[in-house]
């Protein structure tokens, strides 16, 4: 295997001078060199071919065991100096000073193509960041982050993404309910790929510490290495950074809302400096449309993450991010002024982006009603969001509404509970169905042009979190069909498989307080 290793995070940031492996706050560094521990059984159960294809790894050297031991922590590539980040981070809202790569281990960045990737290993073993933890990772949580990077970025979403997935063969204590009854669980290692892995925490654990030294090194770098628009050194550099980022979050979250992806744990340490979806940890997918719910056990109290508080909470990170790079511009004008238009902005994008789930070209004052109106209509009685927005493609502009009680007919399975669906709620529904006529007749598209359209916004196929579990339960039992097979699925998520409908559900009752499908817990 011929990897075309270019580093640069390690060769030209400033590195933790102590080299060994013990827990320790770090200063005045980047990162600290660290090894990965050595598995005792590694055994390769996923691959993507399309990172392989990404990094120029021939399929034949994926199944060679020099690919086993480097993807699962055994084996170091040679010429390379595995390393892993310092950072900090406003956790839950609260600073939480220095966390860093607990369990991620960086082997090296590779260029192919013209692109660079950073590849970094997950639970390969402690290192001065893991605090009172192990460094390891479950098989469960690792099959969620693999399959869930690789559907997000088949959706369209920016997000880093999973090369591999290892069993380790060795064995990780965890307290799954956080009841005192911790089980063992097979331990896994996924290696994610991006082309950097740092986090808004990445700046901010300079500046609580007074270092505006290191924050200004790191920050040049990354403008001059990610940020090809900006022109290193210049005057407004720092603000236009700082611009780009909120442009590229604001993106995402974007994505976020759109596909109804909770990510369940937005602080600071989890919010990728390129705008990528980060750290898969409790994450889930709305099934019935409920802006206030969230899929994190931890955060269950005050939902702080919940899936309607994420454009907030985006802003609220992003100012904490404005706040640490203050000091290299020591004004704070343009920083107010690109967080009043990230506000001002998002409002803007998000009726554009809700028009377009409803095949309307037009962007207009009734649209935002509309799209206002259906938010709550669709709260009225539990309504899957996958299929609402997927059944809706099939209304007709000339449907004669006034006339038929069954005019909901076609979006009926997106009902948890249709028997729910009459009098009052029906009525409502036939309101907005009127209204949303109305719209359409202003429109030129014929129906099929706008179902062509809608269907490329609404995914049929999402990772919804039973199917996780799914996959998960049968890999614990050493079957990995369906982790294949959902694999193969979330390539398409916009297209037809009809030979795949069975995934086109709404969620089973059985999955809906089942650990792991409704449900997860922080870090595992
Ligand atoms: P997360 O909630 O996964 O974003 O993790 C928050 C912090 O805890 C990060 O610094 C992680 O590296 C660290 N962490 C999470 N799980 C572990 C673990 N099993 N061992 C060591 N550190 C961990
Ligand atoms: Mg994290």
């Amino acid at each position: 295997m011929k990897l075309n290793i270019q580093d640069k995070f390690n060769k030209e940031l400033p590195a933790d001078p102590n080299r060994s492996n013990t827990r320790r706050q770090v200063f005045k560094s980047c990162f600290s060199f660290v090894d990965p521990a050595k598995p005792t059984a590694p055994q390769l159960i996923h691959i993507s071919k399309e990172m392989l294809e990404m990094l120029g790894i021939r399929e034949e050297e994926a199944q060679s065991e020099e690919f086993l031991n480097v993807f699962s922590g055994k084996e170091v590539l040679e010429n390379t100096s595995p390393y892993s980040m310092c950072y900090g981070g406003h956790q839950f809202g609260n600073w939480a000073g220095q966390l860093g790569d607990g369990r991620a281990i960086n082997l090296a960045e590779v260029e192919h193509n013209g692109k660079n990737w950073a590849l970094q290993l997950k639970g390969a073993g402690e290192t001065p960041y893991s605090r009172n933890a192990d460094g390891l990772a479950v098989l469960r949580s690792s099959i969620r982050e693999h399959l869930c990077s690789e559907a997000m970025f088949h959706l369209g979403v920016p997000t880093t993404r999973s090369l591999s997935l290892v069993l380790s063969g060795d064995k990780v204590l965890r307290d799954i309910m956080y009841d005192g009854n911790p089980a063992y669980e097979k331990g896994a290692i996924v290696c994610r790929v991006a082309p950097s892995f740092i986090r808004f925490g990445s700046y901010q654990i300079f500046v609580s510490r007074g270092d505006l030294e290191t924050l200004k090194k790191l920050t040049d770098f990354t403008i001059q290495h990610f940020f090809p628009n900006i022109r290193p050194g210049a005057k407004e550099a720092y603000t236009e950074f700082f611009k780009e980022v909120a442009e590229r979050t604001l993106e995402m979250i974007i994505h976020w809302q759109r596909v109804g992806f909770v990510h369940g744990v937005m602080n600071t340490d989890n919010m990728s400096i390129l705008g990528l979806t980060i750290d898969y940890g409790p994450y889930g997918w709305l099934e019935g449309y409920d802006p206030n719910w969230t899929p994190n056990t931890t955060d269950r109290q005050t939902r702080r993450y919940r899936f309607g508080q994420q454009p907030a909470v985006s802003l609220w990170n992003l100012l904490q991010l404005a706040n640490t790079l203050y000091p290299l511009v020591e004004k704070p004008e343009p920083f107010q002024k690109i967080l009043d238009w990230y506000q001002s902005h998002y409002q803007e994008a998000y009726v554009k982006m809700m028009s377009q789930k409803l095949g309307l070209e037009k962007i207009t004052e009734s649209n935002a009603k509309l799209i206002s109106d259906l938010v709550e209509v669709l709260q009225l009685s539990e309504t899957d969001m996958t299929i609402f927005f997927r059944h809706l493609a099939d209304f007709s502009k000339d449907t004669e509404l006034s006339k038929s009680n069954d005019f909901l007919d076609f979006i009926k399975e997106a009902f948890y509970q249709p028997e729910e669906v009459k009098d009052k709620i029906l009525e409502q529904w036939k309101n907005w169905f009127i209204h949303y006529q109305e719209c359409l007749k202003k429109e030129t598209l014929t129906d099929t042009q706008r179902k062509e359209l809608m269907n490329k916004v609404n995914p049929k196929y999402v990772l919804r979190n039973y199917m996780a579990q799914l996959a998960i339960d049968a890999a614990d039992q050493g079957d990995y069909s369906v982790l294949n097979e959902l694999h193969e699925l979330l390539k398409r998520p916009y297209h037809e498989q009809p030979d795949q409908e069975k995934w086109f559900t709404k969620r089973p009752e059985w999955a809906r307080h089942k650990v792991g499908c409704s449900m997860l817990s922080c870090s595992s």
